[in-house]
């Protein structure tokens, strides 16, 4: 709203210009009209006609009604009295001396020297007037010669047509003011109807406001509208200044208007958003920590608590998965069933909790050296189950093999003794119109096979 301010600003400052100006030719006009009724009371007494229309002129200024149409008519009509006034007395003669002078004879003696003597205030008046007015450079040009004129010739021919330029100053001052006031006005104009513009453009973009700046929009266009007429219609300065300062108030207060609803609605919708942005984090985390709970409970299921292994629902899963894969591209899937040899002996000898810690250590053992691909679960008890995705039933003999053989050579010692601990493992490949359940039986029976032939072996069928 920063450009708005600036632009309030400068038209508070140029109606402050424009106010400053209006009064310098208030005082200029006033003592032009002053200049114009002294004028025409000296020259009255000579026409009864002439009398009339001086009259009318004091009259229009006294009202302050100054039509310049009527005037310039008034003018029209005044020189011609003053014509006829100059044929009745006849060419008049005059001296070159400066200072008026009572001509050597004639009937018209007594008025020359009147008219001599008018002139010379006028003259004096005009030489007040040009110290305080500041009028145009040329207006200003024209009046130190008018004065000079007045003061100095005493020829009625170029005294009358001095006069006559009195009256002329008189409307161009007028004019002027009106003229500067009306291009003061038009910028004005301008200047509101860009900003008229500038809020229309606004209402385009943003849907939201465009209740509110279609009504500011309708109430500037409508005090411009008022502007534009008032300035068409009247002539009159000061009820000009008036209306444009009402405008300018009325715009003023429309916009202040305008810009209390826009905060209000900003500071609205930024509560509202702020309240959204805090339930969503809270939302969010509270989310996040569900998830982290379901995913932690989830892998709490699916893991031996003494092994840490997968435990057999996860076993299961991952099962199905790999039986389902291998239904669609057949690549080999085989399986291997564990059982620890004798391990009731080792319970029954060094007790339960080294039983335990055998189990901890095989897992743990057998899980490291896997590959990440193959998948080791305790099945239960002292048994384990592994799944080798991509192995053929031959390749994984000799990865059970190698294992079986590391973990035979595990350097256990209970109550000081060596003791070694081995394992049976039966293993089986998927085929044919094999089922998890098939595969399983098969691979369970392959380990009973492993530890009738003596144990610490893999079998295979
Ligand atoms: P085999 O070679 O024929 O498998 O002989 P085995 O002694 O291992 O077989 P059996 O099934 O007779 O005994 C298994 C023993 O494993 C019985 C049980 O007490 C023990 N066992 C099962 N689960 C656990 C366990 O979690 N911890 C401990 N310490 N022992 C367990
Ligand atoms: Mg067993
Ligand atoms: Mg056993």
């Amino acid at each position: 709203m920063a450009s708005e301010d600036s632009w309030k600003e400068k038209y508070l400052r140029e109606l402050e210009e424009a106010e400053h100006r209006e009064k310098q030719w208030e005082s200029e006009r006033n003592l032009l009209e002053r200049m114009l009724v002294r004028t025409s009371l000296a020259s009255e007494g000579q026409r009864p006609e002439l009398d009339e229309l001086l009259g009318r002129l004091r009259e229009d200024i006294r009202k302050k009604q100054i039509n310049l149409q009527h005037w310039r008519e008034l003018q029209d009509q005044i020189d011609r009295q003053i014509t006829l006034l100059d044929e009745q007395a006849g060419p008049q003669a005059v001296s070159p001396t400066p200072e008026p002078q009572a001509p050597a004879e004639g009937v018209d003696l007594a008025d020359t020297t009147q008219r001599l003597r008018i002139a010379r205030r006028i003259g004096q008046l005009l030489g007040q007037l040009l110290q305080q007015a500041s009028l145009e450079p040329a207006a200003e040009a024209e009046a130190r010669e008018l004065q000079q004129t007045l003061l100095t010739s005493n020829d009625w021919e170029v005294l009358r047509e001095g006069l006559n330029r009195v009256a002329d100053l008189v409307i161009a001052a007028i004019t002027r003011s009106q003229r500067e006031f009306e291009a003061f006005l038009k910028r004005l104009d301008e200047r509101l109807q860009a900003l008229r513009e500038h809020f229309a453009q606004q209402s385009d973009v943003q849907t939201g406001r465009q209740d509110a700046t279609a009504t500011l929009d309708r109430e500037i266009r409508a005090e411009l509208d008022k502007v534009g007429d008032d300035i068409r219609a009247s002539e009159d300065i000061q009820a000009l200044k008036q209306s444009v300062s009402q405008r300018l108030e009325f715009i003023g207060s429309a916009l202040e208007r305008f810009r209390t609803s826009e905060s209000e609605r900003e500071k609205l919708l930024a509560n509202q958003l702020e309240a959204m942005q805090e339930k969503v984090a809270a939302m969010e985390a509270h989310s996040e920590q569900m998830q982290a709970q379901v995913r932690e409970e989830r892998q709490r299921a699916l893991t031996d608590l003494l092994t840490q292994l997968p435990n057999r629902e996860a076993w299961q899963e991952r099962l199905s998965f790999e039986y389902n894969r291998w239904l669609r591209y057949r690549h080999p899937l085989t399986v291997a069933v564990l059982d620890v040899d004798l391990f009731k002996r080792i319970n029954d000898s060094y007790g339960h909790k080294a039983g335990d810690r055998v189990l901890q250590l095989v897992a743990r053992e057998m899980s490291t050296r896997l590959r990440s691909t193959d998948f080791i679960a305790r099945f239960g008890g002292e048994e384990f189950v592994v799944l080798l995705p991509e192995t053929p039933t031959d390749e994984a003999r000799k990865v059970l093999d190698s294992l079986r053989e590391h973990v035979s050579g595990l350097p256990f010692h209970f109550s000081g003794e060596p003791v070694s601990i081995t394992f049976s493992a039966g293993l089986t490949g998927f085929q044919d119109d094999d089922t998890e359940e098939s595969v399983f039986d098969r691979a369970d029976r392959a380990l009973y096979q492993a530890k009738d032939e003596g144990r610490n072996r893999v079998s295979v069928l």
